[in-house]
């Protein structure tokens, strides 16, 4: 979907460094992390680079996120990551039966 110019200029290297840094300033991480998620993104071939994104409120509750938290954090605490799942797979089993009854 990315028109060629547009991946052209997110792979040339000169420009690729200057977002790479500007991310990791944005995210307050190190480069490298910005890096890895990069060298994954070329590795399993997306279309374009996609760089790492901060969840900023928990997935679950809303609730802000510690500013501290780490890229990888998307939940305050284990109750929301298991509640987090419970919903989805409430939702799964929610499609699943409205599909059924559908036929
Ligand atoms: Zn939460």
């Amino acid at each position: 979907m990315t028109n060629p110019k547009t991946r052209e200029r997110e792979l040339n290297p000169r420009t690729l460094t200057a977002r790479v840094r500007a991310r990791a300033a944005d995210l307050g991480v190190s480069e490298r992390t910005v890096w890895r998620h990069v060298a994954k993104a070329k590795a399993v071939g997306p279309e374009r680079v996609d760089l790492p994104k901060r969840y900023e409120e928990c997935r679950y509750c809303d609730e802000p996120l510690p500013k501290n938290a780490t890229l990888r954090r998307q939940y305050c605490d284990d109750r929301c990551r298991v509640g987090a799942a419970r919903r989805r797979r409430e939702l799964a089993s929610f499609r699943d039966a409205s599909r059924y009854r559908s036929r």
